[in-house]
């Protein structure tokens, strides 16, 4: 079979675009690779978050709808969205968090690593995991972060989910893009791909009494998982098929191409080619300082940009970044 390499990128519905870029890009220092609107929405904001080159695995993207309502935890909708950071990084986070005023859980140990959950503007659960098993894809740290390089956020490390019943989940994980159980540890059943390093694990958590969850601010919308090229993506495709018997079909997202498909319990995933990436549309000196849009879009640009709430983005501090 061929297997995903681990998670593309996360998808996640946010509350205000100000707070959203104020939090994302001044708090956490991760880099506005990417400003362009919701395809299906155009009135309204796609932020991409990640390291200095957009690299996939890097990747959170939000659309800020305020207007939407709070999203509601529960099966049928991904969980906890976890990054990793490089080892004894947590105490600096723990103070610079709290600082800006973040509600900040206790440490944890999970799977033998420290682990820091905290919470979002907008209500949405994150975690930072120290570890030594990096992810194997490329990180290249920014040099305008509010965060200093030894401490910024290395890529997406996990997601978490919890379900009723694992079986049919876990059959499609595995059949359709070939997770495999790695251990079980503090309630969370962990699935990997490759050597489960960071960005290559799914945490899923059994409790046949929980509620259907629902998506509003603070929620995960979809989870992104790599492959290669349209090639790997086609065979992807049809474990998908064999398993579900339902795919969205290839929708070109210009900076990758994209297959979508609900999980047995209800939960929105993607499979994403990891190229050609964020430098195709725009100078990657310059990625995210302008307004991107689809080529069908281009000709209503005044009409959209008028319709969208003005953003500005956060001047880094270097104060914050030599601390
Ligand atoms: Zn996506």
């Amino acid at each position: 079979m061929t297997r995903v390499h681990g998670i593309h990128h996360i998808t996640a519905i946010g509350g205000a675009p100000q707070e959203n870029l104020d939090f994302y890009v001044g708090v956490l220092g991760l880099r506005l690779v990417k400003k362009s609107i919701n395809q299906d929405a155009p009135d309204t904001y796609h932020f991409f978050f990640a390291d200095a080159e957009g690299h996939p695995g890097t990747d959170l993207t939000f659309f800020p709808w305020p207007d939407m309502g709070p999203g509601r935890l529960g099966a049928g909708v991904w969980g906890e969205v976890g990054f990793v950071v490089p080892p004894g990084s947590l105490t600096w986070w723990e103070e610079h968090l709290r600082r800006a005023g973040i509600t900040v859980g206790e440490r944890e140990v999970r799977f033998g690593e420290p682990v820091l959950p905290f919470v979002d503007p907008h209500g949405m659960g994150l975690s930072l995991t120290e570890t030594h098993t990096y992810p194997s894809f490329a990180f290249t740290p920014w040099e305008q972060s509010s965060v200093p390089a030894e401490h910024q956020i290395r890529a997406l490390g996990s997601v978490a989910l919890t379900v009723h019943d694992e079986s049919a989940t876990v059959d499609f994980l595995g059949g359709s893009f070939g997770f495999t159980f790695a251990g079980e540890d503090t309630g969370r059943r962990r699935y990997v791909v490759g050597d489960g390093a960071g960005g290559q694990r799914v945490d899923i958590t059994v409790d046949p009494k929980i509620h259907s969850g629902a998506w509003g601010v603070g929620s995960v919308h979809h989870v992104a998982f790599r492959v290669p090229d349209g090639t790997a993506q086609q065979t992807v495709e049809e474990q998908v098929l064999a398993h579900r018997g339902r795919s969205s079909g290839v929708i070109d997202r210009f900076w990758f191409a994209s297959i979508y498909v609900r999980e047995p319990s209800g939960a929105l995933c993607e499979v994403a080619t990891d190229g050609p990436g964020f430098g195709v549309d725009e100078d990657m000196a310059h990625l995210g300082e302008t307004l991107v849009l689809p080529p069908w879009y281009e000709e209503h640009r005044a009409k959209i940009e008028a319709h969208l709430t003005p953003i500005t983005l956060p001047t880094p501090t270097p104060a914050e970044a030599s601390r």
